[in-house]
């Protein structure tokens, strides 16, 4: 890698560059491919999280008012055929 300030190539452990002396930013390092793709495993386990999660908030919000509605029904059935 090279220090982003001067340019010097400095090893990937040192923390100040011989040169010029700055901080070396470690999240300036290019991401080896193992760890892109362990990062892109995440992302989908995120969206999937976030997919799924939606699907649950929509399939409650479609049952809520059908569970209502056979629940009252049921009730008014429960009321004539007693009264
Ligand atoms: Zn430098």
């Amino acid at each position: 890698m090279f220090c982003r300030e001067c340019g010097q190539q400095v090893q990937e452990d040192w923390v100040v560059c011989p040169k010029c002396g700055i901080a070396i930013d470690d999240n300036e390092r290019p991401l080896s491919n193992a760890e892109k793709r362990r990062i892109r495993e995440e992302e989908k386990i995120r969206a999937k999280e976030r997919s799924s999660s939606n699907t649950e908030s929509l399939a409650g919000c479609i049952m809520f008012p059908i569970r209502v509605i056979v629940g009252v029904i049921f009730i008014l059935w429960f009321l004539s055929k007693f009264f």
